[in-house]
């Protein structure tokens, strides 16, 4: 079986099966070569309303089945990404620009989340607690209902599939809204997963669309939880419409990463990790490391041995052979960057690599010498950009990592004593040591503080019951209780 064979879905959105999307269809394109890859449905304001109604009158029946049931059809979507990840791996690899790492890590993820969510069912459904009266008294979490899943164009496979998959398996409805750049392998793909795994109709909705739909999501009257992965621009946006609406909404938002390198540290080891944190995938991670922090000591030599790092990787496009960077998503995403670049030498940076690029493709870059106030250090470029600035003391680092608006991810090389006390200091939602800052896994909880987001975490046994079920409390007494009145 083909599972993504587009006579299937071409040209359609899945509302209780694949049918014509009210706002027509849109091509799925490749960014590094700009071919058509595909067609898909457009979901209008209308397919929102039905996806929704649809949604919460499949939720009641699929909360009461078995936990086990509900278990076996996470397995089987496991399975499937497995069995088919050649296939989704191909989509991603062209529809996101991806290496075939990177493609091959979303679809081993993507299992991983599943079978990680299919132990979610079977786990206690709350505590039993003590009362002060006679009677019993629990506090049991139920399925919080219909749940929204709002996902960006970067990883967009595992960005959505770590919300949909525990939702699904904790006894929610789902409504899928993928980024319209990568609306296969981060909507189709996922929607095909879970048609073939037995998921009753009217539990998984997806509607493609854009910003209009991304907010017609989040105010169907149905949906009572949205797990948005996204800009933190958005994420603003769409957190003051849930606070006006009494929703719960997860928002794991940008970031701008600190990578702190300590004196003494082995410089290849760091060079090598440095290029990673800020290359991979063409810089466009959350998780990307955006601000490199280096003792005076070892400056000059880790400028220079990252600036070579950059100047030897291979830019091209993935699927005409070995290549350490894809293509960026697109023009206004490159333009997006380049305009960073150009601002940061204009303010006194000093470039050393890149800058330059052909096509999607931009070259790997580094930028040396930065002041704080520079536009490369206080934004998220969102690409492959690595901007370096000296520190003298840790107290100096500290203060330089915790500058920043965001606090998602951080990294320190290097002396790991050293790197424990300045652990207890960072505001930032996780810390690797002796590691780069792109680092993520199904049953680790992931998230950011500051405007890096405001949920309860993603990953883990104990985030997702907490992002995806209500707490009832519930009492019990063997006769009516007597009252005074
Ligand atoms: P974006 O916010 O523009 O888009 C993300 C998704 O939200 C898309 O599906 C988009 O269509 C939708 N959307 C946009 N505006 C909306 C609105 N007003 N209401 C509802 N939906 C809306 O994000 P982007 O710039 O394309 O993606 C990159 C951003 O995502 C970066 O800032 C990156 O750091 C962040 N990101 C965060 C994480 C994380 O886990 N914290 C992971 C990946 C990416």
């Amino acid at each position: 079986m083909v599972l993504l064979d587009p006579s299937i879905w071409t040209g359609k959105i899945y509302v209780n099966g694949w049918r014509d999307g009210g706002a027509g269809t849109a091509n799925a394109t490749e960014p590094a070569t700009g071919n058509t890859l595909g067609s898909y449905g457009v979901a209008s304001v209308e397919d929102v309303r039905s996806a929704a109604r649809a949604a919460a009158a499949a939720q009641k029946e699929w909360a009461e089945r078995k936990p086990e049931e509900r278990a076996a059809v996470l397995r089987r979507a496991g399975l499937l990404w497995e069995e088919h990840a050649e296939e989704i791996d191909t989509w991603i690899s062209r529809e996101t620009g991806s290496i075939a790492a990177k493609a091959a890590l979303e679809t081993h993820t993507a299992a991983n989340e599943c079978y990680d969510a299919s132990a979610l069912p079977a786990l206690p459904a709350g505590e039993v607690l003590t009362s002060n009266s006679s009677r019993w008294s629990l506090a049991r979490r139920r399925p919080a209902g219909v749940v929204s899943v709002i996902a960006p164009f970067n990883f967009p496979l595992i960005l959505s599939i770590r919300a949909v998959a525990p939702a699904l398996a904790l006894g929610n409805a789902v409504l899928l809204k993928p980024d319209p750049r990568t609306a296969v392998c981060g909507g189709v793909a996922l929607m095909r997963v879970f048609e073939e795994a037995g998921l009753p109709s009217g539990l998984l909705s997806l509607l493609p669309g854009g910003a209009e739909i991304g907010a017609a999501v989040v105010e169907a009257p149905e949906v009572r939880v949205i797990a948005f992965t996204g800009s933190t621009g958005a994420g603003r946006k769409i957190g003051e419409t849930a606070g006006r609406l009494l929703k719960r909404a997860h928002l794991e938002l940008g970031g701008n990463n600190a990578m702190i390198v300590l004196p003494g540290a082995d410089l290849a080891k760091a060079a090598s990790a440095a290029a990673f944190g800020s290359f991979m995938h063409q810089g466009q991670i959350c998780m990307t490391t955006g601000r490199h922090i280096v003792h005076e000591d070892i400056y000059d030599e880790y400028v220079a041995a990252l600036t070579e790092k950059a100047e030897h990787l291979p830019v091209g496009d993935p699927a005409g052979g070995q290549v350490a960077l894809g293509p960026i998503i697109d023009e206004n995403q490159l333009k997006k960057v380049n305009g960073i670049v150009q601002d940061a030498v204009a303010a006194g940076a000093r470039l050393t690599a890149g800058g330059t690029s052909e096509a999607l493709f931009y070259r790997p870059t580094v930028l040396a010498d930065l002041t704080p106030d520079n536009p490369a250090w206080t934004q998220e470029i969102f690409g492959p950009v690595a901007p370096v600035m000296k520190f003298a003391s840790i107290d100096e680092a500290v203060a330089l990592a915790n500058d920043s608006d965001y606090g998602l991810s951080l990294s320190i090389l290097g002396d790991v004593g050293m790197a424990m006390a300045i652990a207890d200091r960072v505001e930032s939602g996780k810390v690797h040591i002796n590691e780069q800052t792109v680092s993520d896994e199904p049953n680790a909880p992931f998230g950011g503080v500051k405007d890096s987001g405001n949920g309860s975490r993603v990953g883990g046994a104990a985030a997702n019951m907490e992002s995806f079920t209500e707490i009832q409390w519930l009492t019990m007494r063997p006769e009516i209780a007597s009252y005074p009145f």
